[in-house]
């Protein structure tokens, strides 16, 4: 599994960051990016499944 942040969409509310810290960072304004190369490690997908649910901008984009 992968997720990558649509940088277009993305506004900063830092949510993916506070749900999963193992899959994204932000930057100084709380957009935020996809650490790794947005390769998930096993046993995180939930996380990030959960983290794009809760990005209100549908930012987060998972590849399965
Ligand atoms: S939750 Fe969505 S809009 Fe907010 S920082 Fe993360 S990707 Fe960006």
């Amino acid at each position: 599994m992968r997720v990558h942040v649509d940088a277009q969409k993305c506004q900063g509310h830092s949510r993916c960051y506070a749900l999963a810290p193992e899959l994204f960072d932000i930057d100084d304004y709380g957009n935020a990016h996809e650490l790794n190369d947005g390769v998930v490690p096993a046993g995180l997908e939930d996380r990030a499944r959960l983290a794009q649910a809760n990005c209100p901008e549908f930012a987060i984009i998972i590849q399965e």
